[in-house]
């Protein structure tokens, strides 16, 4: 009787089609660096993604901070980010030997364009920053103060893998794109990770990057520390048994994201994400608000009660990423008034393909219920 409502569920084809595709690996004995299932994996994406340039990494993180790497951004020049956000984005700035100033978000919980024109200098060398929740960043805006200061562009598209914006795929924008194929994200290859970028000429160097440094010739030599961020071949067969179902999963979500809306519409306190007409979401999370001035409640109390009640939430993000232990020390800049609001007042309600129009409904009861 007792039902739980997780709060994520991978979205993954049927063990068949996955088993299909992994036989031959058995034949080829080709298992990673770089093997045939890799190889087709990548032209896939450049067909979905409409992007001539696409490298497979082994995971989001790496591929992030290999495009940083491979771009050269002088070391100690400044890259504005958002803090609110999965704590990747700003560790590959720190460890690339970058210094993060922390911009605000905007009510599309991504960085506030006036925020970065109060924050860019001469010593900025590039905008980092993610599309929170699969909702894009003001593309055009950013590309046009990027084009202003003559800086980089790489977005962290880790959770909007599939959003489109005016029918043109989230890939195309920016000077780079990373995208995580971590197994609760939207399209998943297990863990894995894709950088779909715009200069051919970076090819050369994300390679070397993923693998060591090492440049293969009459010598091995090695011009770059490079790391290891291989994907395997059964990370990239997970990835090709994913891919033809990624449409129908983004549709299934825009479907139970409208009866969410519906749902909530009569809760009141509940604000759920004004979408817009021109940009295709993939509705990777289910992001509201809560106004508890209208609720009576706080967004932990209502976490816990729906905890309480079987309904698993995330508090995405309760904490920016420029508060942790790790950075709060540091002389970092911090422009975060609205940012800090929303790590308390944020939630995020499941969202997975396999979750029912039924589920919505008793998850708007037990609301109902408690606020
Ligand atoms: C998931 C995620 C990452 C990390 O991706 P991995 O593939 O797990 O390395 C980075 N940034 C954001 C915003 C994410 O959601």
């Amino acid at each position: 009787m007792e039902r739980i409502i997780k709060a994520t569920r991978p979205e993954m084809a049927s063990y068949e089609e996955y088993i299909d595709e992994i036989r031959s690996v058995w034949d080829t004995g080709a298992m990673t660096n770089n093997g045939p299932k890799v190889q087709m994996f990548a032209e896939k994406l450049k067909a979905y993604m409409n992007c001539p340039h696409v490298e497979l990494f082994v995971n989001g993180h790496a591929s992030l901070a290999a495009a940083i790497k491979a771009m050269e951004l002088p070391r100690g020049t400044e890259v504005l980010t958002s803090p609110f956000t999965f704590v990747s984005t700003t560790n590959a700035i720190e460890q690339c030997g970058l210094i993060p100033v922390f911009c605000d978000i905007d009510d599309t919980y991504n960085i506030d364009t006036d925020s970065i024109r109060r924050n860019i200098t001469s010593g900025t060398s590039a905008i980092v920053t993610p599309h929170i929740f699969g909702i894009p960043c003001h593309v055009e805006e950013i590309e046009s103060i990027a084009k202003e200061y003559g800086i980089k562009v790489i977005y962290d598209g880790a959770q909007a893998f599939g959003t489109k914006i005016n029918g043109k795929n989230i890939a195309e924008f920016g000077d780079a794109v990373m995208f995580s194929f971590h197994a609760i994200k939207v399209f998943n290859a297990i863990e894995g990770g894709a950088l779909a970028y715009r200069d051919a000429k970076l090819k050369e160097k994300l390679e070397l990057y993923r693998n060591f440094g090492i440049s293969y010739g009459a010598t091995n030599d090695v011009e770059v520390s490079g790391f290891n961020a291989k994907m395997t071949e059964f990370s990239a067969a997970m990835g090709l048994v994913n891919l033809p179902h990624v449409e129908e999963t983004i549709m299934r979500r825009k479907r139970l994201a409208r009866h969410y809306q519906e749902v909530f519409a009569e809760i009141p306190g509940i604000e759920t994400y004004r979408y817009e007409e021109s940009i295709d979401y993939n509705y990777a999370y289910f992001p509201v608000v809560i106004d508890a001035g209208k609720t009576g409640m706080t967004r932990d109390a209502i976490w816990l009660a729906l905890k309480e009640n079987g309904v698993e939430t995330r508090k995405l993000y309760d904490v920016l990423t420029c508060d942790y232990t790790f950075y709060k020390s540091k002389p970092y800049k911090r422009d975060v008034r609205y940012a800090r609001e929303m790590t308390e007042r944020c939630l995020d309600f499941p969202m997975y393909s396999c979750l029912r129009e039924e589920d919505v409904d008793y998850i708007g009861e037990v609301l109902k219920k408690i606020v």
